[in-house]
């Protein structure tokens, strides 16, 4: 009798597990079913095209120009891919260095025609030790007024065997069909900020202009040397939207499209609240690293696509 008992409360139970697993087989076959609707759908397409952009498993991006502002916190590091040339202008602070080569690889850029150091700001150049050791660079771009502080930096770049080139206000370097040119610094100043690296870029009439950690003195004199050629469609705001930068007559001369701040999730004053709401009022689209994570524009045949990763 006792047996008879236990024989049928196995049968119960194995038959309630039958009945939970078909229903489970239902319920992600009904998931499956809605996941497969939704990607057929223009919204699904999008979404799936950004998750496979933005994870590099979906190889590179087709469009010829790609402005990747990567999420490295209050610091910066951009990668500009242009005709199958590539670049990186700055590469964060020291933790970010392996974030920087991970984001190479997972993108297929195996080489760098140029890492660009704006200045010599442990935010800057923190983790540009790293790329000169584990990715294949031709040539290490500076500007003459730099500092002794990237000693560790000129090792590492000769013990690599890359060369280096100062680079100054009126050059102008190539990355497959796109012009950098070198607009600042205009003189020697008394603070590395203000001695950064500005780099316009233009690609078949779309421009971007780079300012690295640039303040009030800097754009004052970039404004009187070159006014309103410093037009810009895209501009990679200066030193993390700190209120010591973003002059008013600076903003009207670039007025630019879309604006992008470069800065972390953890810091109390930066972006400033003053300097959001301008660049509002003067660009139509802005975008913050802290927010949006890592940003990407591409540009192809005038048309602009913007990716972000939250
Ligand atoms: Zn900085």
């Amino acid at each position: 009798m006792k047996n008879k008992q236990e024989s049928l409360n196995k049968e119960a139970v194995f038959e309630s597990r039958q009945i939970r697993k078909r229903f489970l087989g239902r319920c992600l076959l009904l998931a499956l079913a809605v996941l497969l609707v939704f990607s057929f759908t223009s919204l699904g397409r999008d979404l799936w095209k950004q998750l496979f952009f933005l994870s590099g498993f979906g190889g590179k991006t087709d469009a010829p120009l790609a402005i990747h502002v990567l999420d490295v916190g209050k610091a910066d590091a951009v990668v500009i891919e242009c005709e199958g040339h590539a670049a990186l202008l700055d590469a964060g602070t020291a933790v970010s260095g392996e974030m920087i080569v991970d984001y190479l690889k997972r993108n297929r850029i195996d080489s760098l025609d140029y890492v660009i150091a704006s200045h010599p700001d442990k935010d800057h150049i923190g983790g540009m030790a790293q790329v000169l050791t584990e990715v294949k660079v031709d040539q290490f771009l500076r500007s003459p007024y730099f500092s002794e502080k990237y000693e560790e930096l000129q090792s590492v770049r000769q013990e690599q065997s890359i060369g280096e080139t100062t680079i100054v206000s009126g050059d102008s370097i190539s990355l497959g069909g796109a012009t950098l040119s070198v607009l600042g610094p205009l003189k020697e100043y008394s603070d590395t900020n203000n001695a950064s690296l500005v780099i316009w870029l233009e690609y078949q009439g779309f421009s971007t202009l780079f300012c690295g950690d640039i303040e009030e003195e800097a754009e004052l004199d970039l404004a009187e040397a070159y006014g309103t050629a410093l037009s810009s469609d895209l501009l990679k705001v200066p030193h993390h939207g700190s209120k010591t930068s973003c002059t008013d007559l600076f903003l009207s001369l670039v007025s630019p499209r879309y604006a992008v701040v470069s800065v972390g999730r953890d810091n109390h004053n930066l972006p400033a609240e003053q300097v959001l709401k301008k660049l509002d009022l003067v660009s139509e689209e802005l975008y913050q690293t802290d927010t949006d994570g890592t940003v990407v524009f591409t540009i192809q045949e005038n048309e602009v696509k913007i990716f972000t990763n939250q």
